[in-house]
């Protein structure tokens, strides 16, 4: 009988390691000045170095060495004094040199960690992810397989090659081995790239979209029994690019080795593709060895030597650790972690802090954001901060506060804005919503309300006041909203004797 994860999990242990690839967001690539710029027509921004032409000669770009320092230390890593780059030999259409410039036995960053938290059975628990070093690189360009169903290599027609991407620096983080998660092991790699993306972000290093390829994860994983101190054969999965696709992974290469293992088979040293659909893996090349690739000092480019200086006041730049920063907002604001969560997974944490900033109530401004907004970005499949900026939610918030705009005419003034209709100021004049507070307007439609409903009305005259209900109702919708709810209350009760 096969094994579920539970059962995989009470008899087996799982050893994680995790590799992160993540671009930088530098304006030109690592080796050359071609232009990074994402989109550009297929081949508009290669020239000899990046092309691999013979006698070109690459220089390192000083900007993705300090990202990469920045990183290093945002990790808590040891900065090399030293560090150089290596040649990775091998042949790829999508490489024209034939070889990648990396790092290999001297990277720029050693030694670091990253602490974590997840919920457990017992409650909130952190685990520190090792990092055993962090060293730079460059991208290959793209292939393009025409034809066939798959958009795979096998069964097209032919492929197209795109260089732009050739040269682009890439940042490869690398963990040490995590074991002592137990069952654990998926949320631990899930919560480890999401601070990871969180420090990545925070240091703007880089755009990390795991959809779009610029943060991608490489997942190891290998299983021994509960209770052994060996370690046992790992897979390798590649290019996982969500941060749920990431826990699935685990999961479901621990169901996938442990059913094998339970039958007596081997598991194979191999790269293994995520499939979205299943959230299984399917078998890739065999791994090579790192001697396959024949790594050897760069010799076309000279040595890493940042100057101690430079890396102390890169240190006093770094911003407030994210998941800092997440703690002392959460206090600030008053917010469930769950709501936190949801305006950290929406990218909306910083446009709430600005709204707030400009003066609006922090429960209104993160429910404007999370709400209306993000619903209307849904709608049109755009980022919320496309939409509308934190000055224009600040202003409409504002407006609901002065009594100016009830929540139902700040709804269309917001959906106006969003609809290009102007500042909030603009498409409250151009549609004319304004709160009915006037109180002989009012009474009008309240009278009107009674002698259409002359049976509730006696109720509110007898003492039922919850039975004003109905009434404010149908005043509400006859002033399309725009009138003042309280107020309507106010003049309606007086009006029948109860106020
Ligand atoms: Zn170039
Ligand atoms: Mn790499």
């Amino acid at each position: 009988m096969a094994l579920n994860y539970d059962q995989a999990v009470a008899k087996y242990e799982p050893t994680l390691g995790l590799e992160v690839h993540v671009e930088l967001n530098t304006k030109s690539k690592m080796f050359c000045g071609c232009a990074t710029e994402f989109g550009a027509s297929p081949n508009t921004q290669t020239c000899p170095i990046c092309l691999g032409l013979p006698g070109a000669l690459p220089v390192v770009n000083a900007k993705a060495i300090e990202s990469s320092i920045l990183i290093g230390l945002a990790l808590n890593c040891s900065i090399a004094p030293f560090s150089r780059f290596a040649r990775k030999n091998y042949f790829y259409p999508d490489m024209p040199k034939n070889f990648q410039t990396s790092q290999y036995d001297e990277p720029i960053c050693v030694n670091g960690y990253l602490d974590v938290e997840i919920e457990t059975d017992e409650g909130p628990k952190q685990f520190r992810v090792e990092i055993e070093r962090v060293h730079m690189e460059e991208d290959t360009g793209k292939s393009l397989h025409v034809g066939g169903a798959t958009g795979r290599i096998h069964g097209a027609d032919y492929s197209l090659l795109d260089y732009n991407r050739a040269g682009i620096p890439l940042v490869e983080i690398v963990t040490k081995i995590v074991g002592g998660t137990g069952k654990y092991a998926p949320q631990v790699a899930r919560a480890y790239v999401t601070e990871l993306r969180d420090i990545l972000r925070s240091l703007a290093v880089s755009d990390v979209k795991m959809e779009q390829g610029s943060m991608r994860c490489d997942v190891n994983l290998s299983l021994a029994p509960v209770g052994s101190n060996e370690l046992g054969t790992r897979s390798e999965t590649k290019n996982v690019n969500s941060l749920r696709s990431v826990e699935r992974a685990v999961i479901g290469e621990v169901i996938r080795q442990s059913n094998r293992l339970e039958a007596g088979e081997r598991i194979v040293q191999e790269t293994r593709h995520f499939q979205e659909e299943s959230g299984q893996t399917r078998s890739g090349r065999s791994k090579e060895q790192a001697e396959d690739y024949r790594y050897f000092p760069e010799p076309d480019l000279v040595p890493v030597a940042p100057a101690a200086q430079w890396i102390e006041e890169l240190r006093a730049s770094l911003p407030e650790k994210p998941s800092t920063r997440r703690k002392r907002l959460q206090e600030l604001w008053n917010v469930p972690a769950k709501e936190m969560e949801a305006m950290v997974n929406a990218e909306l944490l910083d446009v709430v802090e600005e709204t707030i900033g400009l003066g609006a109530e922090p429960t209104r401004a993160r429910s404007w954001w999370l709400g209306e907004v993000s619903r209307l970005a849904n709608e049109r499949e755009v980022a919320p901060t496309s939409l509308i900026t934190p000055a224009q939610v600040a202003e409409v918030i504002a407006l609901i506060e002065s009594g100016e705009l009830t929540d139902k005419l700040a709804r269309q003034v917001v959906e106006g804005v969003v609809g290009g209709e102007g500042t909030p100021r603009e498409v409250i004049d151009k549609r004319g919503l304004k709160v009915v507070s006037d109180d002989g307007a009012l009474m009008v439609a309240i009278e009107a309300a009674i002698a259409a409903q002359p049976d509730t009305a006696e109720r509110v005259r007898g003492g039922n006041l919850p039975a004003a209900g109905a009434l404010i109702g149908a005043v509400m919708k006859a002033t399309g909203g725009q009138a003042d709810a309280a107020k309507v209350r106010e003049l309606l009760l007086k009006h029948l004797g109860q106020g």
